[in-house]
């Protein structure tokens, strides 16, 4: 039987998008299948030129964003595209977590294979799919347990739970009839022949970067010196940003007002929390829920719009909430009309780039309205000298640098350090 291999068919220089596929004799399984953030897919696709809905798979084929995997996508979304449809040939998916970039293809695959993932997870991805145009297709879902291996054939894949801005995220210890994998830290006390490395962080890297207290500390700052609205915009699944802005809040003697999204999105996942832990709309105290002006409402929206504030309340009583604002909605400041001078906690990543775009229109908008700009985040993602120290911890004969623009700065951490080649099947081996 040939060896068993690993082949990365995204997250290749590119931040996020991994797809890898790991080879074993008969049996092929995949982990993760969601698109890109940069840079390729914006050579063709920008907010406004998106795939079609009706042809995703051929509008995406037609650049080489997706990968030619024989045997994963189903027949549907294949009609009418160059790649022919052929039956299933990947027996699994693994998902990490619920980021769109992880997950965000789960529509294109093939009905027949099973999708694992974290019960959380499934909740996460349910609540998006109610609340948002996201849709991941009907599959067998498979929930997985915490360090409970799952077979699929003769691979073995052990989910563990690791740290990331999204809760219930898993790295894998993946051992096939070769070599042994990990991805990200699930390493534990393991040996393990080949690690796969995230590097978001890795490279030159001026954004400045707090850890969670940090945050906290900083927002106890601005609400302890400001009577007036105070406005937080974070990542909308970011749900320990959430609870840091709701306890900050609450120790503010103020209310932290989310939309109707988060409000639902924290209802959902709540139970997979120990008792108390998330604040639940409707429920727990010192947490509101925002209407924003619509015509219409779908009806998971309408529990929480009963007793939602109107933008003229928030107007009138400023100094009584902490306004958790995303960028789209930002023509609700043209109701609020918040005094000049009120504080905007930009609690998500600074921009790569100078010239980023939603950036422009973000600072825009607040100095029309006068907004103090205050910075104030915390990454998912570990730094560079932490990815170095986590890669000559785990001393792997073999590590990938994967889900980064710079993997060559991990080399810094020895000869194991190999960023990968999309495409290039690598043969998986035990040390001996
Ligand atoms: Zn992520």
């Amino acid at each position: 039987m040939p060896e068993p291999t690993v082949r990365f068919l995204g997250g290749v220089r590119e931040i996020g998008g991994n797809k890898i596929l790991i080879e074993d004799g008969p049996d092929r399984v995949l982990f993760d299948f969601g698109p890109s953030f940069s840079p390729r897919i914006e050579e063709y696709y920008r907010d406004y030129l998106q795939p079609r809905s009706t042809a995703k798979a051929k509008d995406l084929l037609e650049f080489d964003l997706l990968p030619r995997i024989p045997g994963l996508y189903s027949r549907e979304s294949l009609a009418d595209s160059d790649l022919a449809y052929t039956e299933p040939e990947v027996h699994a998916i693994f998902v990490s977590h619920a980021h769109a970039d992880h997950a965000g293809y789960l529509d294109l695959v093939d009905p027949a294979i099973p999708i694992h993932v974290g019960e959380g997870t499934r909740t996460l991805l349910s609540a998006i799919e109610t609340s948002t145009r996201m849709k991941y297709g009907t599959h067998p879902w498979r929930v997985f347990a915490d360090r409970t291996p799952i077979w699929v054939g003769g691979i073995e894949v052990i989910p563990y739970p690791v740290d990331h801005s999204i809760p219930f995220a898993y790295g894998f210890i993946v051992r096939t009839r070769g070599g042994t994998l990990a991805f990200f830290e699930a390493v534990g006390k393991e040996q393990v022949d080949a690690l796969l490395i995230e590097g978001t962080r890795a490279g030159p890297d001026a954004r400045r970067n707090l850890s969670e207290e940090g945050v906290r500390v900083g927002v106890d700052r601005i609400l302890d010196s400001e009577d007036q609205l105070a406005f937080a915009c974070t990542y909308p699944r970011d749900i320990d940003r959430l609870t840091t802005l709701y306890a900050a809040a609450v120790d503010a003697d103020r209310e932290l007002v989310v939309s109707v999204r988060t409000a639902h999105l924290l209802t959902q996942v709540a139970p997979r929390f120990p008792a108390g832990m998330l604040p639940i709309p409707g429920t727990s105290p010192g947490i509101r829920v925002y209407a924003r002006k619509k015509r219409t409402s779908y009806l998971w929206e309408r529990p929480y719009l009963e007793a939602a504030l109107s933008s003229a309340e928030v107007r009138a009583n400023g100094s009584k909430y902490l306004l958790s604002l995303e960028l789209s909605h930002f023509a609700e400041l043209i109701d609020l009309r918040p005094p000049s001078g009120s504080p905007f906690i930009h609690s998500m990543s600074e921009p790569f780039s100078e010239d980023d775009v939603d950036d422009h229109v973000m600072h825009n908008w607040l100095s029309h309205f006068g907004l103090a700009f205050h910075q104030m985040h915390a990454s998912g993602h570990a730094s560079g000298p932490e990815l170095l120290e986590i890669i000559r911890a785990t001393g792997a004969r073999t590590v990938y640098p994967i889900h980064t623009t710079h993997p060559e700065a991990l080399e810094a951490a020895g000869p194991s350090v190999h960023p990968p080649e999309l495409g290039v099947a690598y043969a998986l081996t035990r040390a001996r």
